[in-house]
């Protein structure tokens, strides 16, 4: 008999950079602990971007009083806001503060 393997959406993965155990929860899609992401996403989750390359937090500013750190892609330059998860490091986050965060759209 052959169990049926379940199929899981989340991906558990372990951070390039840090070398942190991330649980995936389906929209993780960086690291809460250095916060580095990956270029692979349009919108959170999508994973349409084949680039890959390594997003590098620069800079953190606050939107509509949610904090959202700007990235920048290593490989292609591609730079982005995203949103901050609650697990994240908020001391990364304070630090990312004080780097003047130009407007990217
Ligand atoms: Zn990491
Ligand atoms: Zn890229």
């Amino acid at each position: 008999m052959q169990q049926k393997k379940f199929i899981k959406r989340s991906e558990d993965f372990v951070c390039e950079v840090c070398g942190t155990k991330v649980k995936g929860t389906g929209y993780t899609d960086h690291c809460p602990s250095c916060l580095f992401s990956k270029h692979v996403d349009v919108f959170p989750g999508d994973r349409k971007i084949k680039c890959g390359g390594l997003m590098e937090p620069i800079g953190a500013t606050k939107r509509k009083g949610k904090w959202q750190i700007l990235y920048c892609c290593q490989k292609c330059g591609y730079k982005r806001f995203n949103k901050i998860a609650p697990e994240d490091n908020k001391e990364k986050i304070a630090k990312l503060s004080q780097y003047p965060v130009e407007n990217v759209k």
